[in-house]
């Protein structure tokens, strides 16, 4: 008798995006006139830049023609790619990233979920609150928390992300082994200073712990003073993985393209507490189970990296920090109490009423779909998240619908 994996019947039954897609699907059906306006998940709009676009059908060409067609390619990604990203993403910012220590993927959704089983199933695991689901479903379902119980799992470190702490959170009294971290943050909109950063590098080189730090939102950092990558800090490099993403940057959502870094002198340690590099454990894992990104789908990742795609890039990202900086300012004129929209395409909105009552509301009396801020974890009930991603006209219009609802 084939016994299923247990731990997968702890997970919580819906997964919030579908709990969404059904209400919005019995709002719709009950009122076929209203055109809903979506500004819940977080999916980009746009077209992919031009200049990806050019490399990608370039790239297919290639591949019709016998001289250049090219099959299976390296599973860490082609060297083309890795290589623009450390000089782009890495060297030009001080940061001392080398090519071979970049692992290019099909999403850092995977990575980030991927990521854990490298470390034992008693790594006592830190995940902030409100939180990107993967982490924590993907430690559940490896085994690494007891029951969900009032909100939490038990067995993990939930690191609170509240009001109070501007979203970022303290480092945990207890000891932990591996910690999550993302910024600019998903659902919260919160930005790391360097200063906050190094706190949590000190933090995992005096417990042997690292940090897992999801970078996906990096390109809408417009403060400079704020930190790219978590490279800039100094010693980072053994203490840090970073995931990054082609998707919110680039549009890349469908097209697929992310990276991760794992530096040579990440360690982690084996059960006589001997250091074990973790690059060579993620390259195993990587080639065993991965077999590459599409060649197209790398020359129009490579293109994000030329001179015109740096450009659309750039306008892409500021197109949709316009919209943030609409949404902030109607909400904030509205007298609610936001974090996020610079540096951000999220705005996080304290409702001061239960999260999906908010949801309903703004679903019935606007017509405009959230994310309830209670799918991302506990700390989140209160709050409804609302993304950028949308057409300016979409935001305006949605804009005028919430104050209209909300006045
Ligand atoms: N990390 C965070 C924090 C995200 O919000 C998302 C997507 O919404 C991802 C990773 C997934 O990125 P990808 O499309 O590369 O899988």
């Amino acid at each position: 008798m084939l016994k299923i994996n247990e731990h997968y019947l702890k997970l919580q039954a819906s997964y919030l995006f579908s709990d969404i897609a059904k209400r919005v699907a019995a709002f719709q059906e009950a009122h076929p006139e209203m055109d809903v306006i979506k500004l819940g998940i977080g999916d980009v709009t746009k077209a992919l830049p031009a200049a990806c676009v050019n490399a990608f059908h370039s790239a297919v060409d290639e591949m019709a023609t016998d001289s250049s067609f090219r099959g299976y390619g390296p599973e860490q990604g082609y060297l083309f790619l890795r290589e623009a990203i450390a000089a782009h993403d890495f060297q030009a910012r001080g940061a001392e990233i080398s090519a071979d220590e970049i692992f290019v993927s099909d999403g850092a959704k995977c990575d980030t979920g991927n990521i854990q089983e490298l470390f034992s199933v008693d790594a006592r695991i830190a995940i902030p609150d409100p939180v990107y689901p993967v982490y924590l479903d993907t430690n559940v379902m490896a085994g690494r928390t007891g029951a969900f119980a009032d909100g939490r799992y038990k067995g993990l470190v939930y690191l609170d992300s509240t009001k109070e702490n501007r979203y970022v959170p303290e480092l945990p009294q207890e000891p932990v082994d591996l910690i999550y971290l993302c910024f600019p943050n998903n659902p919260t909109g919160s930005t790391a200073t360097k200063e906050q950063l190094k706190s949590w590098v000190d933090y995992a080189k005096e417990h042997k712990a690292l940090i897992l730090f999801d970078a996906a939102y990096e390109a809408f950092i417009r403060d400079d003073a704020l930190p790219h990558s978590i490279y800039e800090i100094e010693g980072a490099r053994e203490v840090a993985i970073e995931f990054r993403s082609f998707s919110k940057n680039a549009g890349f959502t469908g097209t697929r393209c992310a990276y991760t870094v794992v530096p040579k002198e990440c360690m982690a340690y084996d059960s006589r507490g001997g250091e074990q590099p973790v690059h060579p454990l993620w390259n195993r894992r990587h080639c065993t189970k991965f077999n590459g990104v599409s060649y197209p789908v790398q020359r129009a990742a490579e293109a994000v990296y030329s001179a015109e795609g740096q450009a659309q890039v750039r306008d892409l990202v500021g197109y949709y920090l316009k919209n943030a900086d609409r949404i902030a300012s109607a909400i904030g004129k509205l007298g609610y109490s936001f974090a996020g929209a610079d540096n951000s395409p999220y705005i996080w909105i304290w409702g001061d009423r239960d999260s999906w009552e908010f949801f309903d509301m703004l679903l019935n009396k606007a017509g405009v779909v959230c994310t309830p801020g209670a799918g991302f974890g506990k700390c989140g009930q209160g709050y409804i998240r609302l993304s950028a991603f949308n057409s300016h006209e979409n935001v305006e219009r949605a804009m005028v619908r919430i104050k209209k609802a909300l006045s």
